[in-house]
């Protein structure tokens, strides 16, 4: 008998989904940054254990819209926890204030999946606030994704609630991403970790071609921003920054697909992308209802 099914793991962004979705994975294939909004789609990470699969989908930030994206943003999250069996939903123990998931998320009704509470971070927080914050919430976890505390307890919990069920991927599987989809996430990751405040917001990366039979791998990606200002920010004197983003994008795909790795840069403006319905579809950020 085996078990299996989807778990939408949903937060407010900086809570640290990716970082325990990373770390329940074991591989890196969520985008993880110290800046809020960074996980834009549905990432799912697969975790096959004895006799259960379980899919985790991480969710962008449940924010009020501002613009399409923020909107494609939402839907991606809302249709996570729709389909999900169960609802992982983390609160960071280092804040003050922790709403209901139907607060935070807004929902109009509470999902029909049972709901899983974890308090993120719990390395961050001593034991008399940790105690405090499982206190007030008996059903809830301490988890950290740093040191590994609560892990195997949380899934043991999530586990136990997800239907008996043959295994929905191939049990070698972490991701049902293409590596494209996920080198390109490698660039972003690598160039928000370059770039201050307000420039994250604005960058998008698509990897337009991908030869995996060359050797080394060749890799054209181009990271796209919404104004010339912003390119030569992302560029950097005399191209100091875009090589440094290079190099650490390079190094990450090459650990991704074993292999060494020829990484063709580009930096491209495609003005006010985030407004645009036409530009978020080609960048494969609009959300499809399926
Ligand atoms: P998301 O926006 O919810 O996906 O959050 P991220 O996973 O991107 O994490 C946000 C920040 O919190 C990053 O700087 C992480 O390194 C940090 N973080 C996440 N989980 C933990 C944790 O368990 N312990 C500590 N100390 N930091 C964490
Ligand atoms: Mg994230």
């Amino acid at each position: 008998m085996t078990r299996a099914g989807f778990v939408a793991v949903v937060g407010k962004p900086n809570v640290g989904k990716s970082t325990l979705l990373n770390r329940l994975v074991g591989e890196h294939v969520s985008i993880v940054s110290p800046k809020a909004q960074s996980t834009r789609t549905k990432v799912v990470g697969i975790v096959t254990q004895d006799a259960v699969q379980m899919v985790l989908h991480d969710t962008p930030g449940l924010m009020t819209p501002h613009d399409v994206l923020h909107e494609s943003m939402r839907a991606h999250s809302l249709a996570a926890i729709a389909d999900a069996d169960v609802v992982l939903h983390l609160l960071d123990s280092t804040t003050a204030r922790h709403g209901s998931l139907v607060e935070e998320a807004n929902l109009e009704q509470p999902p029909t999946a049972p709901i899983v509470t974890a308090f993120t971070k719990i390395d961050l927080v001593n034991e008399t606030r940790a105690s405090e914050l499982l206190g007030a919430r008996p059903a809830a976890r301490g988890v950290s994704a740093i040191t590994g505390a609560g892990l195997d307890a949380l899934v043991q919990t999530l586990t136990a609630l997800l239907p008996e069920s043959p295994f929905l991927y191939p049990e070698d599987d972490v991701s049902t991403h293409s590596l494209r989809y996920l080198a390109a996430e490698h660039v972003r990751e690598a160039a928000l970790a370059q770039l201050e405040e307000e420039v994250p917001h604005s960058v998008a990366c698509v990897v337009e071609e991908f030869r995996e039979g060359d050797q080394p791998v060749y890799i054209r990606a181009v990271i796209y921003v919404e104004r010339e200002s912003q390119k030569r920010i992302v560029v950097g004197a005399r191209g100091s920054r875009i090589r440094e983003i290079g190099r650490t994008a390079r190094e990450r795909i090459e650990a991704l697909v074993g292999a060494a790795v020829y990484l063709d840069l580009w930096v491209k403006v495609l003005p006010n992308w985030r407004r645009d319905r036409v530009a978020l579809e080609r960048l494969g950020l609009l959300h499809r209802e399926d």
